[in-house]
């Protein structure tokens, strides 16, 4: 069977892929599985470069096709920061909290709409010898005020999804998936990789 690698040195992430790829006639593998394969610096000013340099490197690197997904969060009373620094927010080696932190003190004062924020994921595939295919999740929401539940990670425990009494932190892991910006992205793609 054909091999797609998953960009990811993250476990937890490659674990959720695979499950969420499940039934795609492909066999999906882990970057961590290849010897030697490069650390990419992700220094794309957008989602689209810094998924498709992560893919295209690790395709080059295997010669097998790859998939990479880059997420960003853009809150609107921010301009659209942490945008994609989303990671390292609070300064490099930062920890979840310290961006959750750092996110509820610029947002102090801030009520109603101010408070609106969109995660976003970008998912590049490579393929060796076809055009570079992009899909695009997108979830809108709220940043609340204070932090909730102990689920997720990230941003999850102050993003409440619109329409939702929850945030993602209080979610089990397969409602968060329905309707995540990352879950969708990975449906797009897998409906691309079916017929592939
Ligand atoms: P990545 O591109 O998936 O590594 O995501 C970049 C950063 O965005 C992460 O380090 C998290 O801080 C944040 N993030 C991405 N996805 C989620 C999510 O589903 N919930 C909360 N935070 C997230």
């Amino acid at each position: 069977m054909k091999k797609l690698v998953i960009a990811t040195r993250n476990r937890d992430k490659f674990k959720e892929m695979k499950e969420a790829l499940s039934g795609v006639p492909w066999e999906i593998v882990p970057a961590f599985q290849f010897e030697g394969s490069p650390e990419v610096v992700e220094d794309g000013t957008t989602l689209e470069e810094n998924s498709l340099k992560k893919a295209r490197v690790l395709s080059e690197f295997t010669g097998c096709a790859a998939l990479a997904d880059d997420t960003g969060l853009f809150v609107e009373a921010l301009d659209g920061q942490p945008g994609i620094f989303a990671a390292r927010f609070a300064g490099e080696g930062c920890s979840y909290e310290d961006n959750v932190r750092k996110l509820l003190g610029l947002l102090k004062g801030i009520a109603g709409d101010g408070r609106k924020a969109a995660f976003r994921t970008v998912i590049s595939l490579v393929h060796p010898d076809r055009p570079l295919q992009q899909v695009v999740g997108e979830v809108v929401g709220t940043i609340i005020e204070t932090p909730r539940g102990k689920g997720g990670f990230g941003y999850d425990p102050v993003f409440q999804p619109l329409g939702f009494s929850k945030v993602f932190a209080e979610m089990t892991v397969e409602e968060k998936n329905k309707i995540s910006h990352r879950g969708k992205a990975v449906q797009k793609a897998r409906r691309l990789l079916q017929n592939q």
